[in-house]
């Protein structure tokens, strides 16, 4: 569906548990050849891969934008960062499963390899889908595993238009297999004999993942939601900041995973701060995603209109102060206007769950010490940032700040040379970075003894 008009832009049949259980079959025989493979013949494919993305990077952007209401310059910009994703895994992936000799002495060797860890089921986001995807089946397949790759349904065009230009690039059909389908065939995917299941969604799918993975023990990775706190102390200029931490809150119409969901001012520069974030946010351009200026789309999903309803009603309940929008917007498709409140409190749901939207509140806090203790009041932990010109201030803060990634002067940021990982809600596991590589194999250790 497009959620820019609300209509549909093509019916697709969603596997049933029975074609699921073909697909794994299939893959399961097609693994083991693709393991053998030269591991410069698989890193051919992929580099392959990204060259087809690359030469289709118009259309793919168009695809993404018309079935999830990204605007169209971000659609290109998310093609357009994951050619150097792409090169960082083809770059590092070799050096990551080489043989390890960690121990030589007299008749001894103790040697470390790293193998696949087989069947891996990847079950998908909408948000951002060239990114969260590539983070998972460009180092399982270059790694020499298998995927069965679950697109979200609110991105199965895109997820296909993934499958095509990687059968395209080389990788065989039964070693890279989209499953096309809602939670029901995710769910099927789940009950199948995987040896891994590697999840980018909710917190709350997350659970019911790990729960369905439990008794058959297979390693269970989430890459899951947050609350990312932000921090703006006195000595900032207010407005660079203001503007650096609207972009991280609105960018993507706010459904990032590591959006600004929460932003806290030093009592001293807030009213400042409030106003310039206001205009800020006065200043995106909301239109049709397909248009050159416009900032901010759609929601991607309907029935999200409504928890961002339901947080705003309830901000307003709790005494938050309304500084701009508040509503959906009268036009066709699932828009929301862009919504500032000032005076947020952390009893408000607003400050508590993930709002994934264009919505954001902000609270006055009177020093360091209260504002990291907000941005510790949660149970996610995915990413926090500190606006200040203090390197030691900023670094004590978030070495007090319990979340995967730390941002000084940033936010909303990802980068493929470090780990991707969060904390309580947030997740479990690392993609991303070295750490990322070795996710998808399994250390085996060689005892080697030379006969007398
Ligand atoms: P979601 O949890 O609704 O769905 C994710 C995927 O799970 C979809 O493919 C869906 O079809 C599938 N699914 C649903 N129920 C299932 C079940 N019972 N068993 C198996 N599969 C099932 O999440 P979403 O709306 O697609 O994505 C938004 C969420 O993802 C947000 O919370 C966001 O923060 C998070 N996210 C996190 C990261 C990260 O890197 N940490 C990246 C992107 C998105």
């Amino acid at each position: 569906m497009n959620p820019a008009t609300g209509e549909t832009l093509r019916d697709l049949a969603a596997d049933s548990p029975d074609a699921v259980a073909g697909k794994v079959e299939k893959a399961r025989r097609a693994q083991a050849e693709w393991a053998r493979t030269p591991l410069d013949q698989r890193r051919k494919a992929i580099a392959v891969f990204a060259g087809i993305l690359e030469k289709n990077k118009d259309d793919l952007a168009a695809r993404l934008t018309s079935e999830m209401g990204k605007p169209i310059t971000q659609s290109r910009n998310e093609l357009t960062a994951l050619q150097s994703r792409l090169r960082f895994f083809l770059d590092n992936v070799e050096k990551a499963i080489a043989e390890e000799v960690v121990h030589e002495k007299e008749a001894w060797r103790e040697v470390i390899t790293y193998e696949p860890l087989g069947l891996v089921g990847n079950i998908s986001a909408w948000n951002y889908p060239y990114f969260v995807g590539s983070n998972v089946f460009v180092p399982a397949l270059l790694t020499g595993n298998a995927v069965l790759y679950k697109p979200s349904e609110f991105a199965t065009l895109t997820g296909l238009a993934i499958t095509d230009a990687m059968h395209a690039a080389g990788v065989p059909a039964a070693v890279f297999a989209p499953v096309v389908g809602g939670g029901e065939a995710g769910r099927a995917l789940v009950e199948q004999p995987l040896d891994a299941v590697f999840f980018t969604g909710s917190y709350a799918t997350g659970r019911q993942i790990a729960e369905a993975a439990a008794p058959r023990l297979m390693k269970v990775q989430l890459e899951l939601g947050g609350k990312d706190p932000v921090y703006v102390a006195d000595d900032v200029d207010v407005v660079a900041a203001a503007k650096a931490t609207a972009d991280g809150a609105f960018y993507n119409t706010g459904q990032s995973c590591c959006a600004v969901e929460r932003v806290y001012v030093h009592e001293r520069i807030h009213d400042a701060f409030v106003d310039a974030f206001v205009a800020a946010v006065e200043g995106f351009v909301v239109g049709d995603p397909m248009d050159e200026e416009t900032y901010i789309g759609p929601v991607a999903r309907e029935a999200h209109l409504r928890v961002l309803e339901e947080q705003v009603a309830d901000a307003k309940a709790r005494g938050a102060r309304l500084r701009l929008g508040g509503e959906r917007l009268d036009r066709p498709g699932f828009y929301f206007a862009p919504t500032v409140f000032a005076d947020a409190r952390p009893t408000m749901a607003l400050m508590r769950d993930e709002t994934f939207g264009p919505l954001i509140g902000i609270q006055k806090v009177k020093d360091d010490e209260e504002a990291l203790r907000l941005m510790n009041d949660t149970e996610y932990g995915l990413t926090a940032g500190v606006y200040t010109r203090d390197e030691p201030r900023a670094r004590r803060l978030l070495a007090g700040a319990s979340s995967g990634s730390a941002y000084w002067n940033c936010c909303d940021r990802v980068s493929p040379r470090l780990p991707w990982t969060g904390r309580r809600h947030s997740g479990l596991g690392v993609t991303l970075g070295f750490a990322g590589l070795r996710a998808f194999v399994q250390p085996r250790a060689w005892h080697l003894r030379q006969p007398k």
